[in-house]
Formats: C-alpha cells, sequence, structure tokens
C-alpha cells in the first residue's frame, strides 16, 4: 500500500490539543490496585493555557528516536498531541495503556510511534496486531503505519472482511511487522490460513474498544486474545468506557495505565460551532439545499439514518450540480474506498453517509457537518460532530430538527450541557430553492425506482440483510466490520 495521506495540519497541534499547563493536563491514572497511583488531575482536552506557561515538549523529549522524529516532521506533526505527549513516556517503559481518546485526538500515531521504535530495536514479523472495528479505519491506521515507519521499511497487512482471502493470505505469508485487521476476519485466517500464527507477537492494539464490542465483537476478541502470548504489550483505545469494554480490560491487559485527555465524554471542541435549524418536515430536503448553499465551496458531510435515505439524497443534489457521493454498508468494500479517495481528493465536495462513516474515518478538513437525520443518540451525536473542526480547525455542524425529532434533540442538548443555537435561516431565501428542488425530488424517485427494479432483477435487494448467522458463523463474521447503513 503506498497511497500514504500526508496530512497537512493548520497550526502546530490538532483540536484542543493545546499546551500543557497544570490545568489542561491529561489524566494518567493507574488502572491497577498494585501500581502507583499519581493523583488523577482534572483534565479539559480543550481549555486553552496561557501561550507563556511550560513549553510544547517535541516527539524527541518523550524519548522517540531521531529516524521517528523525523518521520513526524515530513508528515507535519510539529509537537505531540495531548494523547501523545500523555501515553508515549509510559508506553516507552513498557507499560499497558488505557487511551481514552477519539478520532482526532492523534491516537494512532500514540500507539504506532512506540511499537515501531520497539521494532525498531528488535525487527521481527508479526510484531504487532492492531484491531480495528471497521474496514476504513484499518486501512487508515496501516498507512499511518506505513508514513511513519517509511525510513524503516515497515511492512503491514490489512486483513479485513469483504476481500478476497487469497490474497490476504499470501501477504500474511510475506511475514509482515504489523498486521491490521479486523477481529472477524483474523480469526478466519488464524482459523484456516496455513503456517500463520501470532504466537510471537509483542504488541496488541484493540482501537476503538467501545466500537468493537457495540459491533458484538466480543466472543471474537475472547477467541482471538487465547492464541496470543501472554507476554506481550497491549494498548486499549476507547472513546467511552463501559463495563463492556472494563471486562475487556480486564481480561487482556496487565497492570494497566489510564490515559485520559477528557473528563467529560460528551466534550466537543471549542472550534466547533454547533446549531440546529427547526423545520416542518415536509421542508427537509429545500432547507439542506439552502444550507449546502450557504456553506457553497465546502466540503460537507450529510448524515442520514437510512441507506436508501442516503441514495436518494445523492441522486437529488446531483441532479441540482452538487458534488455529492454516497457513502454506507451496502457498497462493496471497493466502492467505498473509492468513495472516500474521491472525497478526499476532492473531487466531490459533499459525502453523503450513514453513521458507517461517522466513526474512525479520517478525513481532512470538513468544513460542514450536516445531520439530515437527528443521529439515534448523543454518542453517536458526538462522533459524526467530530468528523469537523478538526485539527484545530473550526467548522461547522448543523441539526436538521423536525417535528418528530424534538424529544431526541433535547436529548442531544442534556447530553452535550448546553442549549445549542438556532441557525438563522431567512425563510424567504430558502423558499427560493422550492422548485427546483422539488423537479430534483421528482427525478430522484424515478432513479431510485429504476435502482430497485435493477436490484430486484439481480435477485438482490436494496435492503441487503444482516446475513442469518451475524455472531458467529464464518459468513457472519466476514461481515461484522461491515456496519450496518
Ligand atoms: P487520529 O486521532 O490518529 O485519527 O489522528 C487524527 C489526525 O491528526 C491524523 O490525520 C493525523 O495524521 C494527525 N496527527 C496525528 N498526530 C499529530 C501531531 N502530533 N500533529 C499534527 N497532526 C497530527
Amino acid at each position: 500500500m503506498s497511497s500514504v495521506k500526508r496530512r497537512k495540519v493548520d497550526g502546530d497541534v490538532p483540536s484542543g490539543l493545546v499546551k500543557k499547563s497544570k490545568k489542561t493536563a491529561p489524566a494518567v491514572e493507574s488502572d491497577s490496585e498494585s501500581a502507583a497511583s499519581p493523583e488523577p488531575e482534572p483534565a479539559a482536552a480543550e481549555s486553552e493555557a496561557p501561550a507563556e506557561e511550560t513549553p510544547l515538549k517535541t516527539f524527541k523529549d518523550l524519548g522517540i528516536i531521531d529516524s521517528l522524529c523525523d518521520a513526524c516532521t515530513s508528515l507535519g506533526y510539529k509537537n505531540p498531541t495531548p494523547i501523545q505527549a500523555e501515553s508515549i513516556p509510559l508506553a516507552l517503559q513498557g507499560r499497558d495503556l488505557i487511551g481514552l481518546a477519539e478520532t482526532g485526538s492523534g491516537k494512532t500515531a500514540a500507539f504506532a510511534l512506540p511499537i515501531l521504535q520497539a521494532l525498531l530495536d528488535k525487527p521481527q514479523p508479526f510484531f504487532g496486531l492492531i484491531l480495528a472495528p471497521t474496514r476504513e479505519l484499518a486501512y487508515q491506521i496501516s498507512q499511518q503505519f506505513e508514513a511513519l515507519g517509511s525510513l524503516i521499511s515497515v511492512r503491514c497487512a490489512v486483513i479485513v472482511g469483504g476481500m478476497d482471502m487469497v490474497p490476504q493470505a499470501i501477504a500474511l505469508g510475506k511475514k509482515p511487522h504489523i498486521v491490521v485487521a479486523t477481529p472477524g476476519r483474523l480469526l478466519d485466517h488464524l482459523e484456516n490460513t496455513k503456517g500463520f500464527s501470532l504466537r510471537s507477537l509483542k504488541y496488541l492494539v484493540m482501537d476503538e474498544a467501545d466500537r468493537l464490542l457495540d459491533l458484538d465483537f466480543g466472543p471474537i476478541l475472547d477467541k482471538i486474545l487465547k492464541v496470543l502470548p501472554r507476554e506481550r504489550r497491549t494498548y486499549l483505545f476507547s472513546a467511552t468506557i463501559s463495563s463492556k469494554v472494563e471486562s475487556l480490560q480486564r481480561a487482556s491487559l496487565r497492570d494497566p495505565l489510564r490515559v485520559s485527555i477528557s473528563t467529560n465524554k460528551y466534550q466537543t471542541v471549542s472550534t466547533l460551532l454547533q446549531s440546529y435549524i427547526f423545520i416542518p418536515h415536509p421542508h427537509k430536503d429545500t432547507y439542506l439545499v439552502y444550507l449546502l448553499n450557504e456553506f457553497a465551496g465546502q466540503s460537507a458531510i450529510i448524515f442520514t439514518r437510512t441507506v436508501n435515505e442516503t441514495q436518494r439524497l445523492a441522486i437529488l443534489l446531483r441532479t441540482l450540480g452538487f458534488g455529492a457521493i454516497p457513502l454506507h454498508g451496502q457498497l462493496s468494500q471497493s466502492s467505498r474506498l473509492g468513495a472516500l479517495n474521491k472525497f478526499r481528493a476532492g473531487s466531490r465536495e459533499i459525502l453523503v453517509a450513514t453513521d458507517v462513516a461517522a466513526r474512525g474515518l479520517d478525513i481532512p478538513s470538513v468544513d460542514v457537518v450536516l445531520n439530515y437525520d437527528l443521529p439515534p443518540d448523543s454518542k453517536t451525536y458526538i462522533h459524526r460532530v467530530g468528523r469537523t473542526a478538526r485539527a484545530g480547525k473550526s467548522g461547522h455542524a448543523i441539526s436538521i430538527v423536525t417535528q418528530y425529532d424534538v424529544e431526541i434533540w433535547l436529548r442531544i442538548e442534556a447530553a452535550l450541557g448546553k442549549k445549542q443555537k438556532e441557525y438563522d435561516a431567512v425563510k424567504d431565501e430558502v423558499m427560493v430553492f422550492k422548485a427546483r428542488v422539488e423537479e430534483a425530488q421528482r427525478h430522484a424517485r424515478n432513479e431510485m425506482k429504476n435502482l430497485h427494479e435493477d436490484r430486484g432483477k439481480k435477485g438482490a435487494t436494496l435492503k441487503g440483510r444482516r446475513p442469518k448467522d451475524a455472531k458467529g458463523g464464518k459468513r457472519g463474521r466476514d461481515e461484522m466490520d461491515r456496519e450496518e447503513g
């Protein structure tokens, strides 16, 4: 894999990932009784420390060797983010870690750098295994490993569902240093690919552990853990800590330290401007088009609740001349990667997505998140709006709230702990779009009908179902890393 993304970051450090002061220091606490237990400090990922306080650390200060510091510089990482500043020194001391951090915090490099440094010290095949909940996230992690490890020629293999097993078996046969995998497909290879074992593994990372467990990967993780050597280092990263995450942690980590960059699990960064727009349900499309016009030229993700709606909106917007591309869990793996690549490259500026895209995707510079349909819960809201205002940039998140959504919106506001601003739309300006939107709606309806008929003929249905045996059997296992739209 050579398409390494070299993301330029404005300013020095990603979002809210500001200079460390006593007040902003991330909390580090021992998670076991036996370990030394420093007082956890209050954490606030986005507080702003006065500039004259403690100077920013460098990667070298954290103990990172020169060749990896150079790799960081070439990727535009000037200073470590707080999760990196806290976890890297502990990881280099050989501790197991629990990192409470979200995508966008720089957590991938927080675990990749110590692993690469240890690998350089004692190179060997199958040195590290990274488990991730979704296929896209697995690819992104591998790209970061390859980018950071390019100067030391690190070899990675990505093992995810939806792809042919044979090339993956061949990739494993080449004995990569790092395997990045979704759990279902990895277990398939552990059970069926001759000569493949992880008996010599030194590092295990479980990334987005809460999501892994939400997707019912728990039993598969248990099976994988049984065939890994106990003598290893383990890092568990999660945006939230639930009782399930805690029991996974007990089963897999030894004497871990907990590193957290935020105490409030519903915290959003200060550069994110959030608002809502309260409108009658039948006018949703017209308001959406109005909002897209307001933010013309900016990149946007529109979140919808269903696959069908994602497709319909993409057609509707394209009919109106917007560069919109759908992304959902029923696209083939190559179409999903293709859609994401087009969006990343900027040839399409609007991604219409189900929550499959809400997690883990490292999409640079999304200016606006539009919740066309409200998310089902506050946790998903946080993940959705986390696609903007990253790496210190500003961003907008606007939620369309109709008469049917009031209750859920109030719940989200309560979780955020503050009333959100109402977006100031000028009704007359909105209604200018009405006639054209209605025409595009008719076109989209026809296109959708054709799409349904075509799929009907081919024997597939648009409303794809999870395979019956989604929990344990091989077919189900293979589909588990592909979220439902
Ligand atoms: P992650 O939380 O690992 O998904 O990282 C979010 C984004 O921040 C990625 O695009 C990284 O390339 C970028 N990033 C990671 N560490 C740093 C850093 N120290 N300085 C600037 N950008 C970073």
